[in-house]
């Protein structure tokens, strides 16, 4: 017989997968002799079965579950249905990974007309049993059959109204009975049947109402914006429940080990005191923080950090901890690994890898590429949100629940939310709490603001996990849903108005507020954990890439036009310049004129003269990104674009000169425009991509190319005469052919070995080529005669190798694509390992044939994106390229791809 039940005795931390995440905890923490209630586990593998057959419990999974409840029932002296001494429990939901919130829990299962006055004689509190009995009531009617829960809360609301201090605890025993009969009708008329009697068949139905929340719609949603897969399945813990409810020395809380906000090193969390678990996550009564209960309870505070302590040593991480205190007695319900924020989790793993509780590898397995892009995303200007406080924008205070900043329009319900953010606008979510009702609309939303609920409800949560701004408990709002508007005193901001919200700080304001890119240098721990990823990538040394050629650890390099830019990519950490595109500096508006003058030119001396003009001034350029890279190679492409890109549009001169040929009064003008438009027109493509542009350009207009390989010297002489070590590499883009990069070789050395010459400086250099062409690739061995390095232009390279447009491919079919699954990823952003990665392995295995020692590296857009990076690893290249924002996140991802860490 298939063994489905395991006690709490019988597993341990490392069976998650068959467990759950909860259940393998408990478990563990069971074996390590912390108190924990007694219980047991029904595995992942049962819930599988139980859908496999049609949802009906699979055969000895019922008797597994009795016969384990028997050991429970010797374990605490009660037993199940007891009237006198009644067994009481809780069926919760755990998968292998935490779904916070997505799935369904029933507390209190074994209360029923007579057992509830067992509980009560054994208590001597009348109103706890009933309170317990009307909360199994409520939950196993709305978790279990789906009845609305706003039917029982009117009944919960207009009771306390009666009350003076209008709070649950002010509920009466004699209240609450009246409650429970109340709740029984509302069961009756919604379901078609009385609240079941039987303990057991409470039991029987809520395992397998867990076991159905697997495919509740906000499961399903979670789990396919996280990536989770469907076919995991969860377990269902069973465990004797324990009461925070029972009078003032009773109570329970939620803590981390560390701020899971900022990391730091200090107990967090909130607790109630004389309160069940469900009304801290649920925001309806204020907690107080968890340095509170130093005072209250000394001693159990006491117990409860040694236990908090203990568990993240044993489990070397941030633990998430949930704990009852019963009469005065501790015990802890659950723990679990600490959801954080990116700047959390890297200020965690850099101190605990400094604590010396896991080493510098670990440490870089602790933060995702992800994290690391999330820190460098903006935050609010501080000057510019000065100026909304002075402007009166200024609209509430709540709590700091998940840091970043984001402005949006208000979305008042999560429906709205979802359909906003799907049609493109930045949304901000408002509702009085968030449940996980909402998940659908946070998923699509910038940020969250909640009127009630601490740093801990299920928005703050949810938010932190999300990686969204939220500002929770903003008292000072309130929420008119049928007005659709919300209010903060006398302000009205309606739906669809914009809000900025900063979670760092709980500020509220009406208006959008000016962001900016946090500074990479104040990021310590950031630029800690980096510097030990680059020793990690670089550490791994001499190892083969797939042809057995040797290669060094990837680096990371930034793709950087100015020397701006060149500063910021070596601010962020990159090890050389993997693409500077010059044309940018003909786009600038003072060059451009010229730039157009010298494509119009109609004689040689007119050309010359123009390009006399851009020798200098390209020359600046590159001496400003010589000097800032200072010994670092610097990768300079020569022109790529077709002409007709710095000139004006065709369309809209034809216009022009429509105009000007109809009115009749502007001669002059008319015939300026009119040899501007020819001069366009002889220069329009059918399909410019495909055209004359890259290495054909410089071939054709070899001046343009030769007074850019003039500039790069000149400028090269220049700044290593300062004593400034210079590296530059020429790089052609897009060649096809072997003779291409021949003769533009030819082209381009002499003038090269004229400047070195007649400045006697010597410099050295490399020249390569970009492949962007599958050709190129394919003949890879013949062009590495020519090229002593490659860079792979991804951009261009899939879409030669798909022979798509990009503009006109996402424009129009390329992202249906992706949602209709016909392409698993939009491979402009994810390299396409099949097709593009194919051609990029031949590349490098060609190129190394004839050239041991060829450099290979990427600058398309993927040179920053994780998956991609990853493949270039593997294929053995030596650098990969991107935009400076992506250097750290590129730096972290080399280092995990370099450890073995999937991405
Ligand atoms: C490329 O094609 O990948 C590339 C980097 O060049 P560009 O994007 O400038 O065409
Ligand atoms: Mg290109």
């Amino acid at each position: 017989m298939k063994k489905w039940v395991y006690l709490f005795t019988e597993g341990d931390a490392s069976r998650r997968n068959l467990l759950g995440g909860k259940g393998a905890n408990l478990a563990e923490m069971t074996r390590i002799g912390l108190p924990i209630p007694p219980g047991f586990t029904i595995s992942t593998e049962a819930c599988l079965a139980y859908f496999d057959a049609g949802k009906t419990f699979p055969e000895g999974l019922w008797e597994q579950a009795l016969e384990a409840l028997q050991w429970v029932e010797e374990q605490t002296g009660k037993r199940f249905g007891d009237p006198q001494n009644p067994l009481l429990l809780s069926v919760r939901s755990g998968a292998r990974v935490s779904m916070p919130g997505m799935m369904d829990t029933v507390l209190n299962i074994g209360l029923n007309d007579e057992t509830v006055h067992g509980l009560a004689t054994l208590t001597q509190d009348e109103r706890f049993a009933y309170d317990a009995y009307r909360r199994l009531i409520q939950m196993f009617g709305h978790t279990v059959k789906g009845v609305e829960d706003t039917y029982f809360e009117q009944i919960l609301d207009a009771s306390k109204e009666r009350t003076e201090g209008k709070q649950d605890t002010d509920l009466t025993a004699a209240m609450l009975k009246e409650i429970v009969g109340e709740f029984k009708q509302v069961y009756l008329e919604e379901v078609g049947e009385s609240f079941p009697q039987a303990p057991h068949a409470q039991l029987h139905q809520a395992i397998a109402a867990v076991f159905d929340s697997w495919f509740g719609k906000r499961a399903v949603d979670y789990r396919n914006a996280q990536g989770i897969p469907h076919d995991w399945g969860t377990a269902v813990n069973v465990m004797t429940m324990v009461f925070g409810n029972m009078g003032w020395d009773s109570g329970t809380g939620v803590a981390f080990t560390r701020d899971p906000a900022t990391g730091e090193k200090a107990l967090y969390g909130e607790y109630l005191v004389n309160a069940q678990g469900e009304d801290v996550v649920a925001g309806i009564r204020t907690p107080k923080r968890i340095g509170q209960l130093a005072e209250e309870m000394p001693e159990i505070y006491r117990q409860f950090t040694e236990i908090a302590e203990l568990l993240e040593r044993h489990y070397r991480d941030v633990q998430d901890l949930e704990f009852t205190i019963e009469r005065g007695k501790l015990w802890m319900l659950q723990t679990r690994t600490g959801e954080r924020t990116a700047a959390a989790a890297i200020k965690i793993a850099v101190d605990m890898a400094r604590e010396g509780l896991i080493g510098t590898e670990e440490a870089i397995g602790r933060v995702t590429p992800a994290q690391v892009d999330q820190v460098m995303h903006p935050r609010f200007d501080l000057q510019a949100k000065e100026r909304a406080y002075q402007q009166g924008a200024f609209l509430a205070k709540g709590l700091n629940a998940s840091p970043g900043a984001a402005s949006g329009i208000v979305a008042l319900d999560a429906d709205t939310a979802e359909k906003w953010g799907h049609e493109g606008k930045e949304v901000i979510l408002v509702r009085p709490e968030t449940s996980p009702d909402d998940v659908h609309g946070m998923l699509r939303s910038k940020g969250i603001l909640t009127q009630r609920g601490g740093a801990t409800s299920h928005a703050a949560v949810v938010a932190r996990g999300l990686g969204l701004p939220c500002v929770a408990g903003c008292e000072a709002i309130r929420m008119d849903e049928e007005k659709r508007v919300f209010t903060a005193g006398e302000k009205v901001i309606r739906e669809g108005e914009v809000i900025s919200i900063d979670g760092t700080t709980g500020e509220v304001f009406a208006g959008a507020i000016e962001t900016i890119i946090p500074s990479f240098d104040e990021q310590e721990d950031l630029r800690t954990l980096l510097e030990w990823a680059d020793e990690i990538a670089a550490r791994e040394g001499v190892r083969s890439g797939p042809a057995g050629y040797p290669t060094r650890g990837l680096q990371v390099w930034a793709n950087a036009d100015y020397p701006r830019d060149a500063q910021r990519a070596r601010e962020f950490g990159a090890m050389g310049i993997g693409l500077c595109r010059t044309e940018h500096m003909f786009f600038e508006q003072d060059r451009l004129p010229i730039v157009q003058q010298m494509i119009l030119a109609e004689t040689e001396e007119e050309r010359q003269a123009c390009l006399d003009k851009l020798l200098p001034v390209q020359r600046g350029d590159f001496e400003g990104i010589f000097r800032v890279m200072d010994g670092l190679p610097v990768i300079i492409r020569l022109i790529d674009p077709p002409l007709h890109e710095f000139l004006p549009n065709y369309e809209e001169l034809l216009e022009k000169v429509v105009t000007l040929r109809l009115r009749g009064d502007a001669p002059e003008e008319l015939a300026e425009k009119e040899r501007l438009l020819k001069a366009v027109e002889s220069m329009r493509e059918m399909n410019p991509m495909l055209g004359l542009r890259g290495i054909r350009l410089g071939i054709t207009f070899p001046g343009i190319t030769q007074m850019q390989v003039r500039a790069i010297f000149e400028a090269a002489c220049n700044v290593a005469q300062e004593g400034i070590v210079v590296k530059p590499e020429i790089m052609i883009p897009l060649t096809g052919h072997v003779n291409e990069l021949h003769v533009a070789r030819d082209l381009l050395e002499p003038v090269a070995k004229a400047v070195t010459e007649k400045k006697g400086v010597q410099i050295e250099y490399k020249f390569g080529t970009m492949i962007e062409i599958p050709r190129a690739a394919i003949t890879a061995d013949q062009i590495a005669r020519y090229a002593e390095f490659f860079s792979f232009g991804t951009n261009d390279l899939t879409q030669t190798t798909f022979g798509y447009s990009r503009d006109d491919a996402e424009g129009k079919f390329l992202l249906q694509y992706v949602e209709r699954e016909i392409l698993p990823e939009n491979p402009f952003q994810v390299l396409d390992r099949d097709g593009v990665g194919f051609l990029v392995h031949l590349g490098v295995e060609k190129g190394r044939q004839t050239r041991p020692d060829l450099e290979v590296g990427i600058c398309g857009e993927h040179g920053g994106d994780p998956r991609s990076i990853e493949f270039c690893h593997h294929a053995g290249l030596n650098y990969v390229s991107c935009s400076p924002f992506r250097v750290p996140v590129a730096r972290l991802t080399a280092a995990q791809v370099a450890l073995g860490i999937e991405q």
